[in-house]
């Protein structure tokens, strides 16, 4: 049954990926996913830092499950009053820095990044952005244009917006920065690009640098966000405060959800001239805010962030021990962590072995010389344990 539905997969869901791991799923819950013939993996990406509170957490299923029998979705986006949402929006603002109070949702990353950037236009009245290299935004064309990776773009070219890349951590570029810019938009610290960790002032120093000369920052946490650098959002590492948190992934609590969240001027901006200036059907979906509330509840419960800024600490340095199979380098933050290797063909060769062995991990999608960690932040010591002992076997 496995192979024929595999055959099937290949043949009918539109394949990305030259490999895809193919993991016929049965089941998953916690750190753990297992496949119709029994078959145990551990998954160290955590579905690409989306179950931040583990998989099928009982609490959020069982919300999906109240709120699927209370009512789906009703209306489209800002019309009806759901309580789901607004108690998401409301513990959202309370949890976020400063006066970020309002928040838009959409239903991905990619379009919260949409949003973000279509109310920085409006908002400022100015047309340019500024990005960094390396960065990963998501793959709708304005998503696309702020990404930094120019392998990706080159096949869908032009590109739609007006874009400046400048060096990931690197302030001498900061004077690119100036009055014609709507904002700069940044991962804190950038994922897909290889998990590229700044220095304790470049961040402080785009703040500065967008409040001199009046750009928005935008803030990319849909990897980072939910504790997972070891803190509830990456910015508080450098006790920055962005115009727009972009949030996704671990929101939804395993249900799609995005989300950008401004100050209350800024996000005015979206309901005039024309008013509907944004709109969508499924943003903010009941189902989707029923179950992001609830892993919210959990994040904090079981204080997964500092978990997250603890465990990351231990492990980092277990695995800073680890030798052989062109490892080169080991750094992270929290539970975002990278081993970076020599060459693309010693990454493939690694994450080859550890799959054979059960372990769920992969190379960032940006950075083929970069195996990235990143694991439910409820992942035991025991599960950590295991996976040590595969990698170590792995590098040999
Ligand atoms: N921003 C960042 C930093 C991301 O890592 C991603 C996805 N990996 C996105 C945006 C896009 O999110 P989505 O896949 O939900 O559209």
């Amino acid at each position: 049954m496995s192979d024929e539905l595999k055959r099937q997969f290949l043949r009918h869901v539109c394949q990305t990926s030259a490999q895809p791991l193919g993991i016929v799923v049965k089941r998953a819950l916690g750190a753990k996913i297992w496949d119709i013939d029994g078959r145990e993996y551990l998954d160290l990406l955590a579905g690409m830092g989306v179950a931040n509170v583990g998989h099928a957490h009982a609490d959020v299923v069982q919300a999906i499950t109240e709120q699927s029998a209370a009512y789906l979705h009703v209306s489209v986006y800002g019309e009806m009053v759901q309580r789901p949402q607004v108690e998401l929006a409301r513990r959202l603002a309370e949890a976020t820095p400063g006066n970020l109070s309002v928040v838009y949702f959409t239903n991905s990353g990619t379009e919260a990044v949409e949003g973000a950037l279509k109310t920085a236009r409006k908002y400022t009245g100015r047309t340019r952005f500024v990005a960094f290299n390396g960065a990963f935004h998501g793959d709708t064309f304005g998503a696309l244009a702020v990404g930094g990776n120019p392998t990706y773009q080159e096949p869908f070219t032009p590109m739609l917006l007006d874009v400046e890349h400048l060096p990931f951590n690197d302030e001498a570029a900061f004077p690119r920065i100036d009055a014609s810019v709507a904002a700069v938009i940044i991962e804190p610290v950038q994922g897909e690009g290889g998990v590229r960790i700044p220095s304790a002032d470049f961040l402080p120093a785009l703040r500065a640098r967008c409040d001199a000369v009046g750009a928005l920052l935008i803030a990319d946490e849909v990897i980072t966000g939910f504790g997972r650098t070891g803190k509830l959002f990456a910015c508080a590492h450098w006790e920055v405060e962005p115009d727009i948190l972009v949030l996704a992934k671990a929101l939804g609590g395993g249900l799609p959800l995005g989300a950008f969240i401004g100050r209350p001027e800024i996000m005015q901006t979206l309901s005039h001239d024309p008013p509907l200036a944004h709109v969508t059907t499924f943003g903010g979906h009941p189902l989707s805010c029923a179950a992001g509330l609830v892993a919210f509840d959990v994040l904090a419960r079981e204080r997964l962030p500092e978990r997250a800024a603890t465990i990351g600490r231990e492990w980092l340095a277990q695995l800073r021990e680890l030798r052989g199979g062109a490892l080169r380098a080991v750094r992270g933050i929290g539970l975002l962590i990278a081993l970076e290797f020599e060459t693309p063909e010693a990454t493939r060769r690694f994450v080859t072995r550890c799959f054979e062995q059960g372990l769920i991990l992969n190379w960032t999608l940006h950075c083929d010389t970069v195996v990235r960690l990143a694991p439910p932040l409820t992942i035991t010591k025991e599960e950590i344990g295991r996976a040590n002992t595969v990698m170590a076997a792995a590098l040999r």
